[in-house]
């Protein structure tokens, strides 16, 4: 393999984190109308650790490039993927078609391949599906190494291994894989910049591929799950203050709780 890395970046346009999601009316899905989508804030961590990656090993770095697949809506996140620093991206249009990870991962590959990337750094989960499959999905159909959860990244420019500390429960865990990799990002792996005005208008030189679905007509987009319901969590009754600490036993014990 050639002494350079090709970084793929796969950005999902979700829901912004801090808006508390409404159930629709059919209580099958999330109200999408009028509410404010953002790049999901595992990719955001994503390409962060791509930039970084590049400007730990300036000359290594041939190309990040960022993908998306979703509405025609998904190019706003792919500009900010681009201002942050990745040179190019593709928009795969999928209109409202919403896929199941097995379809994302099957299109990854495929873009993995026209890309040439030897390394591609997803977030470890979507907030909207929650899913948590997709990287190891992509891994499994390439037959690539997986270094899941990544909260630190390191690469040894002479050899194309990578060192990745994994959060694990109750603690991390450092794992080797040589490259080509998929790496899932965890929170705590870096904090991501925020895209400048100067940086936001730059971008849109930067270049954006357009596919559609139909490009990927290989690749079976019918669901294999159907959301039968969505429900709220259960509304949490009001708290109460209480004046010192023989009241609060009083109450629990009211309460039975003690
Ligand atoms: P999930 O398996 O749905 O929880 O998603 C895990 C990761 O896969 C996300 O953080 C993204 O990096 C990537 N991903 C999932 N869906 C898409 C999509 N439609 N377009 C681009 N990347 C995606």
């Amino acid at each position: 393999m050639s002494k350079a890395l090709r970084i793929l970046v796969p950005v999902k346009r979700v829901i912004d984190y801090a808006i508390k999601p409404r159930i629709n009316k059919a209580g099958t899905g999330v109200e999408k109308t009028g509410v404010k989508f953002s790049m999901n804030p595992f990719d955001d961590i994503a390409v962060e650790e791509a930039v970084r990656i590049r400007e730990a090993h300036k000359k290594l770095v041939e190309n990040i490039h960022a993908v998306s697949i979703g509405p025609t809506k998904a190019q706003d996140i792919l500009r900010t993927a681009l201002a942050k620093g990745a040179d190019t991206c593709t928009l795969i249009d999928a209109k409202e078609t919403e896929l199941e990870p097995l379809a994302v991962a099957k299109i990854l590959k495929q873009v993995v391949a026209k890309q040439n990337a030897n390394l591609v750094i997803l977030g470890k989960q979507s907030i909207d599906d929650d899913c948590n499959n997709t990287g190891q999905m992509l891994a499994g159909l390439l037959n690539w190494p997986q270094a899941t959860n990544a909260a630190k990244v390191e690469i040894d420019e002479s050899s194309l291994v990578a060192k990745v500390t994994r959060e694990i429960d109750g603690g991390e865990e450092t794992i080797s894989a040589p490259l080509p990799l998929v790496i899932t990002t965890d929170l705590r792996l870096n904090q991501p910049r925020y895209a400048t005005l100067p940086n936001l208008m730059k971008a849109k030189k930067k270049p954006m591929e357009k596919m559609t679905l139909a490009d990927f007509s290989d690749v079976s987009t019918e669901p294999r799950l159907q959301v039968l319901k969505l429900e709220e969590p259960p509304t949490r009754s009001a708290g109460e203050k209480v004046a010192s600490v023989d009241e609060l036993i009083e109450k629990l014990k009211s309460v039975k709780a003690i």
